[in-house]
């Protein structure tokens, strides 16, 4: 396996698929940490990676499916490129995972089931979520039409086109599919092929990742010597990581000083990467890398570390515990937000993969909001980033907006 060129999310509402397809596309289930299983929804961005391969042979859409060997002719198929699928939660309160998800991604799978009414309250919100951050290339999956009668699903097509309408994806692909009986998965694989380009890398610029996970993969009660370093993993945005670099972590580590809770730079080694589930000597843009540190394990389990950037000492940039940022609402609410803000409103704010929690400490009203934010938890991001905004509205957390830091 080589390492994957691109990443795609999955998006919907809960229950509509996404697990099921991601299985069908890639063979593998996402969702296989112990605790997501007990309570079966999906909690974290999971990563599965599958290639894509095309018969020579045979016509479309029957030519693409991710094995070698064609599933028609049963003839070598070739390979076109190797994809990682990022399965975001539909869980409602999830929405800070579905922002996080979309930093990583070039692409989105929109599955919308066929059996139910559209939109739901995710879809109608994980659509908005799409389109706010920026995601330009999106195929929908009508999933579930083995649940339906042709007319339902020609009704279902009529509802999702209608949503579709006036946004980025008006005429985005729309493939009727069964997830857990495999049915149109060869024309749901050449959709992808055919709409979610690999965008083009800058494999010079210092090099960003945006940390997913990070764990301790030692047993427990392993010899001394055994002991491996700390794991961190996520995707790189730019540049490439090399075995044997030093490594830098921001925000970095909670420690706690003197009854206050301060967060301090980490500075590693990378002792050794993976991708695509082998060891490789370097690793770029693209699926999940996986970085050996020589840190103490300790310190990265149990997802520690997740939401640092890391990347050279020296090049990352400026961690932030309190900035000024410009809102932007988005243009199609979901839900109904009040007009201003009050004095120490909390706002959940995402920034690549980090989510923290912003109090209002002023607001001004010029032609956008200018609001001070005091961060509950620092976050390492460029003027550049682009800050996604949740606000509570009817006890749960909706996305509002985008920010940009002022200063
Ligand atoms: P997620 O919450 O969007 O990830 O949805 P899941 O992938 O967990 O699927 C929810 C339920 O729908 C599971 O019981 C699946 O087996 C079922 N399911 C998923 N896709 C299909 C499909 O195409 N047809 C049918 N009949 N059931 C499906
Ligand atoms: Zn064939």
């Amino acid at each position: 396996m080589v390492q994957s060129e691109l990443n795609i999310m999955t998006a919907g509402h809960v229950d509509h698929g996404k697990t099921t397809l991601t299985h069908a596309l890639t063979g593998k289930w996402t969702d296989t940490h112990s605790e997501e299983v007990k309570r079966g929804i999906t909690i974290k961005l999971g990563y599965a990676d599958t290639a894509v391969y095309k018969c020579p042979k045979c016509p479309e859409p029957e030519a693409f499916t991710n094995s070698k060997k064609c599933g028609k002719c049963g003839g070598q198929a070739e390979l076109q490129r190797m994809i990682s699928f990022v399965d975001a939660p539909g869980h409602e309160t999830l929405m800070a995972t579905v922002i996080a998800a979309s930093s990583i991604v070039d692409g989105a799978l929109f599955v919308i089931a066929a059996s139910e009414k559209c939109p739901q309250a995710q879809t109608a919100e994980h659509l908005a979520v799409l389109e706010t951050v920026g995601i330009r290339n999106v195929v929908v999956a009508q999933n579930k039409v083995d649940l339906v009668t042709k007319e339902r699903a020609l009704e279902s097509l009529k509802e999702i086109r209608a949503l579709l309408k006036g946004t980025l994806y008006e005429n985005a692909p729309v493939i009727p599919v069964a997830a857990n009986s495999r049915i149109n998965v060869d024309a749901l694989l050449q959709a992808i092929q055919e709409n979610i380009p690999t965008p083009k890398r800058n494999l010079d610029a210092a090099p960003r990742l945006y940390v997913a996970r990070s764990f301790d993969v030692n047993k427990p009660g392993a010899a001394v010597e055994k002991i491996l370093g700390g794991v961190v993993g996520g995707s790189l945005l730019q540049g490439k990581l090399r075995a044997g670099e030093e490594l830098e972590l921001l925000p970095g580590m909670l420690r706690h000083k003197k009854g206050q809770d301060v967060y301090e730079p980490v500075k590693t080694k990378i002792a050794s990467l993976n991708a695509g589930a082998e060891s490789v000597p370097e690793a770029g843009p693209g699926g999940l890398i996986g970085i050996a540190t020589l840190l103490d394990p300790s310190l990265t389990k149990a997802d520690s570390l997740v939401g640092c950037v890391a990347g050279r000492p020296g090049t990352l940039p400026p961690v932030w515990k309190d900035f000024s940022v410009e809102v932007f609402p988005i243009a199609r609410q979901v839900q109904k937000f009040p007009e201003t803000f009050i004095q120490n409103e909390p706002l959940v704010l995402g920034a690549g993969t980090a989510t923290t929690v912003g109090f209002v400490a002023s607001a001004k009203k010029k032609k956008n909001f200018i609001l001070s934010l005091q961060l509950k938890k620092p976050i390492c991001a460029d003027k550049a980033t682009p800050l996604a905004v949740m606000r509570r509205s009817q006890n749960r957390w909706h996305l509002y907006g985008t920010a940009k830091i002022v200063s």
